[in-house]
């Protein structure tokens, strides 16, 4: 089969790569031409575990192309992937279809004969209807299909979850596209995985409605790690209590500074204004939406609050700042909104993150004489007076407590991501804050 993708991101390059890898001709198009000359030669625009050597592969294999213009390969393909982006609108909060409809158009004007034309970007309810709007509008003899089929890859396991996802989800109005997109995804019938084939309406909704529900149990275990800091409680346990109750389930429910990232803070605000604009409010997501900005907007206060109240300025030592780990994506990350209020608050900051630096300088640019940019956390944490760790980077998991000890000014630690055990590092000599933990 042979497939076009458009739009050359996490979500794209990820997906091209792992088609081409099940057999398919992949071509990859991007408007940004540095990107595609870059892919042609295998380099990597994003970091994400496994990629490079993947696309290395199916490039010398002859079957990922990479393309600036679209019209080199739309007409040869059996399906066109829409993947571009749909980021939050500034003004109102509704997702931006721009890029999509922009997309729709341009494939109005170059496509020639039959091809199912697939979002796979993140959109509301509708619009894989008002995409077949635009193609009809500009190409009324055309004959396509549009098709709604959602990504649930994540950056850091992209290609695992890619190629062994927990279930694929397809929504289209004819059995000709239906067909062809299960053709295109048989390798994972082979491997048992559920196909959920349903309308598009509801395929669209199930993305929006699967983040929603996982950034309503981050914001849930937050919240019920306030209470635990309250009563006396131990959030992790709390969570291993909870959790082990199939009904419930372990993942998730991990107290942190806030949940980030490309998808969950946009995917959440664009379902409460969909549900808004359908007159069918959605008040609990509206909550988990306040509930995590606040969280994030507030977590300053407690590292600052750590760190004592005299008037001298402090060096802070942040370790981590991508929005998870085994990614070097900025988008949303808590970070952007601690580092400009430690600053504000008369910090300076020594940072290191493993790959998420050479993004997050382009966020701090404003702040650059109040960052020091260090090559690992222990050039990070000298002088400092106090550690925070904002990422659970494995390496950040298993760091040279004693050596720390030496290195910081005052041997103090603010882990948002409780990844070490309150009683040792009491017994190091550390004063150590966590979330939802009463401390040792
Ligand atoms: P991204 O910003 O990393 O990539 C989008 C790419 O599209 C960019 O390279 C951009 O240059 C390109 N583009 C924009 N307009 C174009 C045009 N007219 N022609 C060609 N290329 C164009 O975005 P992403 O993170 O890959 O997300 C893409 C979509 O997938 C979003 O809707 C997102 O919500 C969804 N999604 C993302 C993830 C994730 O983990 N990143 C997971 C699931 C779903």
């Amino acid at each position: 089969m042979n497939i076009t993708i458009i739009g050359t991101g996490y979500v794209g390059l990820v997906s091209g790569t792992c088609f081409a890898e099940f057999g398919v001709n992949v071509t990859c198009v991007d408007k940004d031409e540095k990107k595609i000359k870059n892919l042609r030669k295998g380099i990597i625009p994003i970091y994400e575990p496994g990629l490079d050597e993947l696309v290395k592969k199916n490039i010398d294999q002859g079957r990922l192309n990479f393309e600036i213009d679209l019209s080199k390969s739309i007409n040869q393909s059996d399906a066109i992937f829409i993947a571009v982006g749909t980021p939050t609108k500034k003004k109102d909060g509704h997702a931006d279809l721009s890029y999509v409809y922009a997309v729709a158009e341009e494939i109005a004007k170059n496509l020639k004969n039959f091809s199912v034309i697939v979002n796979k970007s993140t959109v509301p309810v509708g619009t894989a209807e008002n995409v077949s709007k635009i193609i009809k509008k500009i190409n009324p003899n055309l004959k396509f299909d549009v098709a709604s089929n959602p990504e649930f890859l994540r950056e850091g396991s992209a290609i695992n979850d890619f190629m062994r996802p927990d279930r694929v989800v397809i929504g289209c109005k004819s059995e000709k596209a239906k067909n062809i997109l299960k053709e295109l995804y048989r390798p994972l019938y082979l491997l048992e995985t559920p196909i959920i084939f349903t309308n598009r309406e509801t395929a669209e909704l199930i993305k929006y409605a699967a983040n929603s529900f996982l950034a309503t149990k981050i914001t849930f275990i937050n919240q019920i790690s306030n209470l635990c800091e309250k009563v006396g409680a131990n959030v992790n346990d709390v969570s291993i209590g909870i959790g082990l109750d199939g009904r419930i389930g372990k993942k998730f429910l991990h107290p942190g500074p806030g949940y980030g990232g490309s998808c969950f803070p946009k995917d959440t605000l664009a379902l409460v204004k969909t549900a808004q604009d359908h007159k069918a409010p959605l008040s609990l997501i509206e909550n988990v939406v306040e509930s995590n900005d606040k969280r994030k907007k507030s977590m300053h206060k407690r590292i600052l609050n750590s760190v004592g109240k005299s008037k001298k300025k402090k060096v802070i030592c942040i370790l981590g700042l991508t929005f998870k780990p085994n990614t070097d994506d900025m988008r949303d990350s808590p970070s952007l909104d601690i580092v400009p209020a430690l600053i504000k608050n008369k910090c300076n900051l020594k940072v290191f993150d493993p790959e998420g630096m050479k993004e997050a300088k382009e966020h701090f640019l404003k702040y650059s004489d109040k960052i020091l940019w260090c090559k690992d956390s222990y050039e990070a944490s000298k002088g400092a007076d106090a550690l925070v760790i904002l990422t659970e980077w494995n390496q950040f998991r298993a760091l040279d407590l004693k050596r720390l000890r030496k290195l910081l000014r005052n041997p103090v630690i603010i882990d948002l991501r409780n990844i070490y055990n309150p009683v040792e590092l009491k017994s190091l000599g550390f004063e150590y804050f966590s979330l939802g933990r009463p401390q040792a």
